[in-house]
């Protein structure tokens, strides 16, 4: 595969303290209380593990896995779901953990299918939101960073698989 040209976004040092932060606001927010981190597979594991060692109360995790029936870099709306949660979400407070909201569209599914089973209470925890390209009108409730409209890799984020692993997230240069 031919190497891609990447330009730092966001160093490792500053995606751990902004996960730290994001951590302290939910562990007080939600304290009393377990809630359910689901995560959205495959490019929320790597928030998932990092934010969840950063919390202090207990949390159950779960995973779900959905495709959206478009390309690498465009979303569709359509999504479909590949992996479901293992247990039932009714009266538990849940929280989305998402890599990256984009156009709102899978998350705006998501949030409906996971609504329609009664958790006590729904929210979204997302590393990285691009506003600029939003479609519906779906917002974190947890935000790490805002970001400009450009392709970004890393940190749990591929481009055709790749760079997942990376600990800081880049943007991809060229791409296609
Ligand atoms: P949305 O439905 O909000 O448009 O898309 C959300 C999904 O698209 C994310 O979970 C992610 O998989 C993918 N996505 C959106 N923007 C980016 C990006 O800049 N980089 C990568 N690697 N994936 C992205």
């Amino acid at each position: 595969m031919k190497e891609q040209k990447t330009e730092v976004l966001f160093t490792k040092e500053e995606i751990q303290d902004r996960v730290k932060q994001m951590a302290g606001e939910v562990s007080g927010d939600y304290r009393g209380t377990v809630p359910v981190l689901v995560c959205v597979l495959k490019g929320a594991v790597v928030l998932l593990s990092d934010f969840m060692r950063r919390l202090d109360i207990d949390v159950e995790i779960d995973f779900m896995a959905v495709s959206s029936y478009g390309n690498s870099t465009k979303s569709s709306g359509i999504v479909r779901i590949l992996k479901d949660l293992e247990a039932s979400i009714e009266n538990r407070h849940v929280i989305i953990v998402e890599d990256i909201i984009d156009t709102g569209l899978t998350l705006s599914y998501l949030k409906e299918i996971l609504l329609s089973r009664n958790p006590a209470s729904l929210k979204i925890a997302a590393l990285l939101d691009k506003p600029e390209r939003r479609e519906t009108d779906i917002e974190a409730d947890y935000c790490g960073f805002c970001i400009p409209d450009k392709f970004v890799v890393g940190y749990g984020l591929d481009f055709n698989q790749m760079y997942r692993h990376l600990e800081d997230i880049r943007v991809l240069l060229e791409f296609e």
